[in-house]
């Protein structure tokens, strides 16, 4: 396999998704892993965009038949990713693109390895986290409440992730995430190591 992934994980509301759908505009090359979730679809989302949005029991379904490459129950709904397009996209030489939650990366990590760059990304302060759920509108206050506490617990793993950006000013976290995205693309594990030496020496 040729291909990288570029993992991003983070407190819901940190601004995970803002900064992806950026990226994903401006690097048409990437490809974007759209998770499977039974939570309900949210206005400005679409089906097979953000997310295929599926029922309980054909995520349960999935499951059984071993179609995720890994799957968490994150606040009360089921999320998860599946194997077959990424490892398609994979083998394509692409850099397959994941918003997931912490326990996906533990689990995506212990398959992938190498192959994963991972990244955290929160706000400087809980309170700015409440206040953007808030400011988003798509959440129930109790919804909130529990999104944040989720928020205390994802935060004790920062330490694990390669890299690590407070979402303050958006410009300059969208510059930190292409910086990354560029480290990436010059990681030697992605060359084609015959064709490069064959085409070195051919001048
Ligand atoms: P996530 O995907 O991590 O749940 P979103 O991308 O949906 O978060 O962002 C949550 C809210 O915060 C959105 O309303 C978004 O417009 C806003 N937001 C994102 N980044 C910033 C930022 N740097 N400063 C202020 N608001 C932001
Ligand atoms: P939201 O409901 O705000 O879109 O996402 C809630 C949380 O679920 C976020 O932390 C997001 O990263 C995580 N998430 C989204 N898709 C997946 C997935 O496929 N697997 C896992 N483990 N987490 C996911």
């Amino acid at each position: 396999m040729k291909g990288q992934i570029l993992l991003i994980s983070g407190p819901s509301g940190s601004g995970k998704s803002t900064l992806l759908n950026r990226l994903l505009k401006e690097e048409t090359d990437l490809y974007f892993s759209i998770s499977s979730t039974t939570r309900a679809i949210r206005d400005g989302e679409k089906e097979g965009v953000n997310y295929h949005y599926i029922s309980e029991e054909e995520f349960k379904k999935g499951i059984e038949e071993d179609s995720f490459l890994e799957w968490a129950y994150v606040h009360k709904n089921y999320y998860g990713t599946s194997l077959k397009p990424v490892l398609k996209a994979l083998n394509e030489g692409k850099i397959a693109v994941f918003d997931i939650d912490v326990q996906g990366f533990h689990i995506a990590r212990k398959k992938f390895g190498e192959l994963i760059t991972s990244v955290f990304i929160t706000t400087h302060s809980q309170n700015e986290l409440k206040r953007r759920l808030e400011g988003r509108g798509t959440d129930s206050a109790q919804t909130i409440e529990h999104r944040l506490t989720n928020a205390l617990d994802e935060m004790e793993h920062i330490l694990e992730y390669d890299y690590f950006f407070i979402n303050d000013d958006l410009e300059e976290s969208y510059k930190n995430l292409q910086s990354i995205l560029r480290v990436i693309r010059l990681k030697s594990n992605s060359i084609n190591l015959r064709e490069t030496i064959n085409n070195w020496r051919e001048f």
